[in-house]
This record gives structure tokens, C-alpha cells and sequence, in this order.
């Protein structure tokens, strides 16, 4: 029996699964209680050709705020759906459902107890279906529970598994607004967790969900762009996803325009198998999504060791000796095929980061450039940042108060450093750690 593609409406305005158009969102980074500054940003957002917006809801007191952002938004006419993204209370979910268009929840924090986790969870669905409201499952590389880590592993397996969970309540519960994202910011394994999913789907449960592409914590510039074109690109070449998120450290409106210019770069053809052997951009931007989309999933794969950028052109014009070997090197470390500089994990900041995240996270890069292969983690609180960088080999965690938490690995090392000692203390704990065996970013490079 063919599987059936579920695609349902959010807040009548958009629609997500099956033959719908892809779907571009971006998240604020505005603190939500600050309604005149969210409501600014949503503006922008809107404008930008956003189809989603999603804000911080951490407790009860931010779904009041969320219930005034969305009143006032609508008030001026703007319709965009708003997401309230959760984290370990169920009950603030429960709270959102009733205000937001969808709530995201994530399966790794959503209650401590598993019983407690499928109890709230029902709970949960019942308000939905009365408000007419949307789900996400966005699970993480980086927050997968304990029970699932002590079953599969920190894997894309892992990550399949956990998330098949959830969805078999939603069936048993005939709950089918539900989306699902798994998101990683190694995109190795952000393609593999996908694939398993959309094939597990098909296959033992019958119902193909809308699935939220993502990889997280992608960094900013050129190296998020390509990193998300690679990972996004792969997926969507192979008609496996219905909605994307680009997450940039950077301004969230940048995110809409690279998410668009990765879907209109596979409708174009720029993708695996297609023919094209060139890539012909508009400008330097359009270029490293085009490229990244046509050569990622062949050197993801390793069907590929290299790339050939004859012939390709940006206005018309071939790339400079130093443009090709600057983007070659950063595909190449974007696939996890070869490492010729840090590779940096750096969540794009939302309404719980209490600290200048896009300065300090330019700054680890200028201070850190030199260490090549190892994995260094900018994030923006001290709640979700430790489990999120996955497998960072440092961590630079902001607390507030203008102080940061050094981590090597999942270990904390220092708590509570002065913002402007920080990175002086992460790059001395870099350089104790290179004179021991195995040193910064050498046991886990074959890994990836
Ligand atoms: S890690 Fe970054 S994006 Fe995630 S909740 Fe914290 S500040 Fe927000």
C-alpha cells in the first residue's frame, strides 16, 4: 500500500506537505517580552517574503507576550504564521497552543519522565486539535534524551527512532497537523537522520509527515550559507522536504533570501544527477548556493573526492584562482570531505541569548582562525547552547551579566569568565590541551 502524504493548512494561510510549495521561515532574535522589538522584526521578516515566523516562548509570561505580538501584527494586516518554540516546560506548550498558529516542541526536553512526556504530550494534542493549531517535532542532533542515547546512540538512528515515537501518538491520537524536523549541524548526519526518517515513514508507518529541513547552528557568511545549501539541498534534490529554515548568526531577516535561493537553485536544476556541469550565478551569493546544492550531495556521499569550477560563471565572468579555491575548501568542509580551517558551531540567537552573539562570534573566528580541524561551539545561552554543539570540541557558552562558560566537549571547564577574558582563557585551555595525546580536534576528525 502506497504510503499517504499528510499536508495540512497553518492558520489557513499556509500550506505544508505534500504537493504544497516549499516553505521558507526564519526565527526572531528579539527577546519576546520586548513586543515593540518583535513585532519590528516580524515586519521585516514579513516583508522579506518570510512564510513562517517562529519566537522564544520559554515560560507562561512570553506566551502573553506572543498572544500581543500576534494581535498587533494582525492588526496592521499581517497574516504570517507565528510559531511558539518550547523548551522543557510542556506546560507553557499546552499554554501556546492556544495563542500561536503551531508550537514546536522538542521530543528531547519536553518533560524529564517519559510518562509524564506522553501524558503532557496528549494533553497537548487534544488543545490543538480544538484551536486549530499545528505541531512541530523538532528534534536535535545535540538534545536527544537520555533513554534514546542509552538505546541507539548519539546517531542519525537515534534520531529517527526517537522522533517515530512521537509520531505514532500522533496516529494513535488521528492528530495529523504535525511537521518534524532533525536537525544537526554536521550535515552528514542532518542527511542521514532525514533519509531514515522519510524511509521509516513510508515503510512502517504509511503516513509521510511534512518534514522541516534545517542544519543548525550553520554559522554566518559564506560558511552557513554553504553548509545549509549542502545539507538542504541534498534532501530537497531528492523531493524529501516542505519547508526550510536557513539559521544564520546574523541578522534572521538574511535568512529568507538564502532560503529562497535555495529553492528556486534545485528548481532550477541545480542538483545531483541533473546534467548541469556548470553553474552559471548572478553574484557571488547565488553562486555558493547554486554550487553547493549541485556538488554537495555527490561529495556528501563520497561519489565525489573534488569539484571542477570550469566553465562555471558569476554575471557572466569566470571565478577568480582565489574565489574558486576559497569556495572549493569551505564545500569541502561543509561535506566533512577535507579540513582546512576551524570548524565553527554557532546557534543563530534568539530571544533567550543575553549577550552580543554576532560581534563575539566574529571575533572567536579572527582570534581562533589558525586552529584548523578543531570544532569550536559560540552559543547563545546557557539553557539549550551546552547540548546543542553536538560534538564541539570547546564550547564558548554566553551566561549574561556579560559572562560566558568554557566548555571542552560536555565538560564545563570554567563558569562565570568575564566576556572580555574569554576568549583569552579558551584559546590558553586550546593550547594546554595540544601538548596531550590526542589533542584539540585530532580524536574526532576520521569520525566525521
Ligand atoms: S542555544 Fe542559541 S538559539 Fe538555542 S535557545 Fe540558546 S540562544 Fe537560542
Amino acid at each position: 500500500m502506497e504510503a499517504k502524504k499528510i499536508s495540512f493548512d497553518i492558520a489557513g494561510k499556509v500550506r505544508m506537505g505534500g504537493d504544497a510549495p516549499v516553505s521558507v521561515q526564519t526565527m526572531c532574535n528579539t527577546s519576546t517580552d520586548d513586543i515593540e522589538a518583535s513585532v519590528q522584526q516580524c515586519r521585516e521578516m514579513a516583508k522579506a517574503g518570510a512564510d513562517i515566523i517562529r519566537l522564544t516562548t520559554q515560560g507562561l509570561k512570553q506566551v502573553e507576550s506572543l498572544k500581543k505580538i500576534k494581535e498587533r501584527l494582525r492588526a496592521e494586516g499581517i497574516d504570517t504564521p507565528l510559531v511558539a518554540d518550547i523548551h522543557f516546560l510542556a506546560d507553557a506548550a499546552i499554554a501556546a497552543a492556544q495563542v500561536a498558529d503551531k508550537v514546536r516542541i522538542n521530543p528531547g526536553n519536553f518533560a524529564k519522565e517519559h510518562n509524564v512526556a506522553c501524558e503532557k504530550f496528549s494533553h497537548l494534542i487534544e488543545i490543538c486539535k480544538k484551536n486549530g493549531t499545528a505541531i512541530r517535532i523538532g528534534l536535535n542532533h545535540g538534545s536527544l534524551g537520555e533513554r534514546i542515547t542509552n538505546l541507539y546512540g548519539n546517531t542519525p538512528l537515534a534520531m529517527k527512532e526517537a522522533v517515530m515515537e512521537w509520531l505514532k501518538m500522533c496516529i494513535e491520537h488521528h492528530f495529523f497537523s504535525v511537521a518534524v524536523s532533525l536537525k544537526a549541524s554536521n550535515t552528514v548526519v542532518m542527511v542521514e537522520a532525514y533519509r531514515l526518517l522519510y524511509d521509516a515513514m513510508r515503510n512502517e508507518l504509511g503516513y509521510i509527515f511534512p518534514l522541516h529541513l534545517g542544519v543548525t547552528e550553520a554559522g554566518n557568511g559564506d560558511e552557513g550559507r554553504i553548509k545549509s545549501a549542502v545539507g538542504i539541498g541534498t534532501l530537497l534534490g531528492e523531493g524529501i522536504g516542505d519547508t526550510i529554515r536557513v539559521s544564520l548568526t546574523e541578522d534572521p531577516v538574511n535568512e529568507i533570501p538564502a532560503g529562497k535561493a535555495i529553492v528556486r537553485a534545485i528548481q532550477d536544476g541545480y542538483r545531483s544527477g541533473s546534467g548541469r556541469s556548470t553553474v552559471e550565478a548572478s553574484d557571488w551569493n547565488d553562486f555558493i548556493i547554486k554550487a553547493s546544492c549541485l556538488w554537495g550531495p555527490a561529495l556528501l556521499d563520497k561519489s565525489i573526492d573534488t569539484i571542477d569550477l570550469i566553465g562555471s560563471t558569476i554575471a557572466g565572468n569566470p571565478l577568480s584562482p582565489e574565489e574558486s579555491e576559497h569556495f572549493s575548501n569551505m564545500l569541502l568542509q561543509a561535506c566533512r570531505r577535507r579540513f582546512t580551517k576551524p570548524e565553527y558551531i554557532a546557534c543563530p540567537g534568539c530571544g533567550r541569548t543575553l549577550y552580543d552573539l554576532q560581534s563575539t562570534f566574529e571575533e572567536v573566528k579572527r582570534r581562533t582562525s589558525h586552529l584548523v580541524g578543531v570544532k569550536i561551539a559560540v552559543m547563545g545561552c546557557v539553557v539549550n547552547g551546552p547540548g546543542e554543539m553536538a560534538d564541539a570540541d570547546y564550547g564558548y557558552v554566553g551566561e549574561g551579566r556579560g559572562h560566558v562558560s568554557l566548555y571542552r566537549g560536555r565538560e564545563v571547564v570554567m563558569r562565570y569568565v568575564p566576556q572580555e577574558e574569554a576568549i583569552d582563557k579558551l584559546l590558553e585551555m586550546i593550547e594546554a590541551d595540544k601538548s596531550m595525546p590526542g589533542g584539540p580536534g585530532g580524536a574526532d576528525r576520521s569520525r566525521s
